[in-house]
């Protein structure tokens, strides 16, 4: 018999998501012109997953005559059926892909946290439904493109040359295809190398729905085939989402080629908690704005400013909080933070932790048992954090909090603004003036207030300085895809 006195020792009992709703393929060619096709590289390469480090498949790697031949069948299909396609018939396909997402949620949701690491809770409850929301809003936009632009004649801009990273895959490729399509422009989207595979189901998907061959092209390989794609002479317009210093390699490789360009780059967002903030809900948001995705955000809340009246119980209360998240398998249903994408990110997270104690900052970690095998981090804070120490100026990308003080709004903006980057912020405080007087003050492309990590497809996203320029979500997401309308 249990004593009475005995501590109450419990554990979730696993509840993991069942793998069998994917079926994979053990290689996948490359979608071109409606169909997969092998590469005329002939070269492939594996996927793995970073939880377990096994391989899931391999799929092609674009060569410059892949690149050739997917921007010459997207342009085709430009000139001949969806430019050509009136507005309400796009919006057809649209919708039709939005309801196809949500019907194989489930089963992209799962390959998503398999390719990935992230949490299936996120990747169920977050990515998906945003994926269905943004083909659902923009397929809404696809008839009523005069409305949007009064006394305006919109037209397609062309082939749009697209590269996305690993943080959000799914999420990612519909942020950039929903409003190209919409806005009647046909696309080549290449997916980071770690995570081809949920790109290249909703290729089938895309087949399924009817789409015209060509409308969406799917490359998969790395950097050089991203390279040759945004500087391929056919292409007219280049969307970028991924490091700052890829992005600023783009810019300089298209300067002067009359392209059409948007970045969507890092970030090292300030989250501000005032000493009036509702403590407990503050404390929340600080988790989400960090831990959500294992940091992997560019709009992570990294930077967390205390106003120095509440530090110390505000930092007591989150390291409570902190050794309650559980790290571990991402098809656990009860996994808070899941795996490091790949074994170069936890290199780069690792080396970026160690300059930190180097610097003379003082860490945090909870105790926490990591999987013997895959890629994990242990969510980490840092107090006696200084200004200039690198884990306060560098994107970290990974589960790691850097934590300051401040005494006055003044100071937590101009600590706040210290940053070559502006993409985000968050604002606790119970006073609304001060919320309107902050977002004023704030470099930051979105300012999340009571609230972080908030996203909807009506609403603009987008940069300051270092994190990019141009907007996706919202009217403002159709601007960059449309020629005719004063641009
Ligand atoms: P990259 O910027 O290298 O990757 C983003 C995408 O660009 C990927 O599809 C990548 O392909 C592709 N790419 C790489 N080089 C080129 C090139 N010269 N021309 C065109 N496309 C290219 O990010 P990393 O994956 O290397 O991550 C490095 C750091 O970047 C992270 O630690 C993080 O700090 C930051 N990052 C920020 C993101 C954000 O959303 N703000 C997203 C991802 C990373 P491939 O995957 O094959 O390399």
């Amino acid at each position: 018999m249990v004593p009475v006195t005995a501590p109450l020792e419990w554990e979730y009992a696993p509840s993991r998501e069942s793998a069998a709703i994917v079926s994979l393929k053990p290689r996948y060619g490359l979608f071109i012109d409606g169909k997969f096709r092998a590469p005329l590289s002939k070269k492939y390469f594996p996927t793995i997953n970073p939880a377990t480090e096994e391989d899931l498949a391999e799929v092609g790697e674009a060569g410059a005559k892949d690149v050739d031949r997917a921007v010459s069948a997207a342009r085709r299909a430009f000139v001949e059926d969806w430019s050509v396609l009136p507005g309400k018939e796009r919006a057809k396909f649209l919708f039709r892909i939005a309801r196809m997402v949500q019907e194989r949620s489930r089963e992209l949701a799962v390959l998503e946290s398999m390719d990935g690491g992230k949490p299936i809770r996120e990747s169920r409850d977050v990515d998906l439904p945003l994926v269905a929301a943004h083909f659902f809003y923009y397929a809404g936009w696809a008839d009523k493109l005069e409305y949007a632009f009064p006394g305006m004649r919109p037209e397609p801009v062309g082939v749009a040359g697209q590269v996305i990273p690993w943080n959000f895959p799914l999420m990612m490729l519909a942020w950039k295809l929903a409003p190209a399509l919409a806005a009647g422009n046909t696309v080549v989207l290449k997916p980071a190398e770690t995570t081809p595979l949920s790109a290249l189901h909703f290729a089938e998907l895309a087949a399924e729905a009817g789409l015209p061959p060509g409308v969406i092209n799917i490359i998969t390989g790395a950097g050089a085939t991203g390279s040759a794609l945004v500087s391929h002479p056919d292409v007219d317009k280049v969307a970028f989402t991924g490091s700052t210093s890829v992005g600023k390699l783009i810019r300089n490789q298209l300067a002067g080629s009359g392209k059409r360009l948007t970045l969507e780059l890092g970030g090292k967002a300030a989250h501000v908690i005032f000493e009036d903030a509702p403590i407990d809900q503050a404390i929340e948001g600080v988790i989400n704005g960090i831990f959500f995705n294992q940091g992997h955000v560019c709009c992570a809340g990294s930077r967390l400013f205390v106003q120095e009246s509440i530090h110390d119980r505000f930092v007591d209360k989150l390291k409570r909080r902190l050794s309650t998240l559980r790290v571990g398998d991402p098809l656990d249903k009860n996994t808070d933070v899941g795996a490091i994408n790949s074994a170069e990110q936890l290199a780069r997270i690792t080396e970026l932790v160690e300059s930190g104690q180097e610097e003379g900052a003082e860490i945090y970690q909870p105790e926490c048992v990591l999987p013997r095998n895959g890629f994990w981090f242990v969510p980490t804070l840092f107090t006696g954090v200084s200004q200039s120490h690198r884990i306060a100026q560098e994107e970290i990308f990974g589960p790691v909090l850097s934590i300051m003080s401040f005494r006055t709004p003044d100071e937590a903006v101009e600590k706040a603004n210290n940053t070559p980057y502006g993409l985000s912020a968050g604002v606790w405080t119970q006073k609304g003036s001060r919320i309107l007087w902050m977002a004023d003050q704030l470099q930051a492309g979105v300012v999340w207030a009571n609230t972080y990590n908030k996203f909807d497809p009506a609403s603009p996203f987008g940069g300051y300085k270092e994190s990019g320029f141009g907007r996706e979500g919202g009217r403002h997401g159709l601007l960059p895809y449309l020629k005719g309308i004063g641009l």
